[in-house]
């Protein structure tokens, strides 16, 4: 008798434009993915996949430092010592990120580490805060977060000098939903300073 074997395989879609129909090299696009996915499969390979459609439009959303960071996320990891953990979530791309955060006697913010999952405009604005905001006083790390925000959603607004590589984010302007995946590390530490101590959750989804 032919032993009989139920198959699973998950993969995960994400596409960065708001169309997928109507546009042949996307459909190109999600055939290899399947026969990717196919090939992993017959490998006995069952981690998770997940694939990231880019067309032409989006491309100047991963230039250099975005894929950089998303890659090798810098202050990645656990704070031990933290005065707040903020656990945020958006819900509408999956992306998670866990804050931790260190105040210096001043309320300044002495250190920050973050771990989590997410796509990688998520990833890369949090390692780009998180090198950004590290010693900077509460002053500080207000203004660069209202500086951040007018940068992904305000349209003709010129990006700051003191932003540095965080402006390579302002192309998620174009792209709603990506503009939260970008400001949710911001919403986690605006959190952290209004909690002050102990733990919190964030959301870029309303309750
Ligand atoms: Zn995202």
């Amino acid at each position: 008798m032919d032993e009989v074997r139920e198959a699973r395989l998950s993969i995960s879609v994400y596409s960065l434009g708001e169309h997928v129909e109507g546009q042949p090299e996307m459909f190109e696009s999600l055939a290899s993915c399947f026969a990717f996915a196919l090939q992993r499969f017959a490998q006995h390979d069952k981690r998770p996949l997940r694939f990231l459609f880019m067309s032409p439009e989006i491309e100047e959303l991963y230039q250099e430092v975005i894929l950089d960071h998303s890659r090798r996320p810098r202050n990645f990891g656990e704070l031990p010592d933290a005065t707040v953990r903020v656990h945020g979530d958006n819900p509408a791309c999956g992306d998670e990120i866990h804050l931790a955060v260190k105040f210096d006697a001043d309320g300044g913010l002495d250190d920050i580490k973050f771990s989590g999952r997410g796509c990688a405009i998520s990833q890369a604005s949090a390692s780009l805060m998180t090198t950004k905001l590290k010693g900077k006083s509460r002053e500080e790390v207000t203004e660069m977060l209202r500086a951040f925000h007018d940068l992904v959603t305000t349209d003709g607004s010129e990006a700051p000098k003191t932003l540095g590589d965080l402006r390579v984010m302002q192309g998620v302007r174009k792209f709603p939903q990506r503009v939260k995946c970008a400001m949710l590390a911001w919403r986690a530490v605006q959190q952290a300073f209004e909690q002050g101590s102990g733990e919190a959750t964030v959301s870029t989804e309303p309750a």
